[in-house]
């Protein structure tokens, strides 16, 4: 399905539709980001995604809405106390997230509290430090959903492996962090740029730049 176009030739917010495996997780978002053009191939995308990395897409936090299965996603209790300030807290049944900025925003608890896996960047090194980002899990099957970060509460990056709905098809990838990545993992064939760390476009930026932005 192509991108939808309003009448006035402008591209119109995308819902997309996602589940686990397992079928035990279904939910849906809306998206300005939608194509799966770039490819993170460090190795906590390689290790939770599985083979050469993962590719996620830009979503609005708000508008993520577990449809099934909220109380399968996985629950790691553990890496709780290590959140920096930075970290939710529960208020009324929400969480009020506070930006550097000062400005804030409260998401509904039951989509984000607790139901995450912070990964552990750089483990068994001097530089070892557990990531803002959480992603999350069915516990079921452990199929990756989508990955939040509280340092940009506002949106939400599902995985394009968790997507349902046909997604656009990028004209080019953007692999990045294959720095990190092994010799025998070799990246997608055809146009691509290719970066020993991250690109110099967000995902924003990236699909502004080629048109393909949904406004
Ligand atoms: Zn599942
Ligand atoms: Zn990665």
């Amino acid at each position: 399905m192509p991108i939808q176009h309003s009448k006035s030739n402008r591209l119109t917010p995308r819902k997309l539709e996602g589940s686990c495996q397992c079928g035990s997780v279904e939910f849906t978002l809306q998206s300005h980001t939608p194509v799966p053009y770039q490819l993170c191939t460090c190795s906590i995308c390689r290790k939770l995604g599985g083979y050469i990395g993962a590719v996620n897409l830009g979503g609005i936090a708000e508008s993520l809405h577990i449809t099934k299965g909220k109380d399968m996603i996985k629950y790691d209790p553990t890496h709780s106390v290590h959140l920096p300030p930075l970290a939710p807290t529960r208020a009324c049944g929400s969480i009020h997230l506070t930006r550097n900025s000062g400005t804030s925003m409260s998401i509904p608890s039951t989509d984000f509290v607790s139901r995450k896996y912070s990964a552990i960047k750089n483990r068994g090194t001097a530089d070892e430090e557990v990531c803002s980002s959480e992603r999350n899990f069915c516990s079921n099957c452990s199929t990756m959903l989508w990955l939040w970060d509280r340092q940009w509460p506002e949106l939400i990056h599902p995985f394009a492996s968790a997507i349902d709905t046909e997604l656009p098809v990028p004209d080019e990838m953007v692999c990045v962090m294959v720095g990190s990545k092994p010799a025998w993992a070799r990246l997608p064939e055809g146009k691509k740029s290719v970066h020993e760390l991250y690109g110099e476009d967000s995902i924003e930026q990236w699909h502004k730049r080629h048109g393909l932005f949904v406004e």
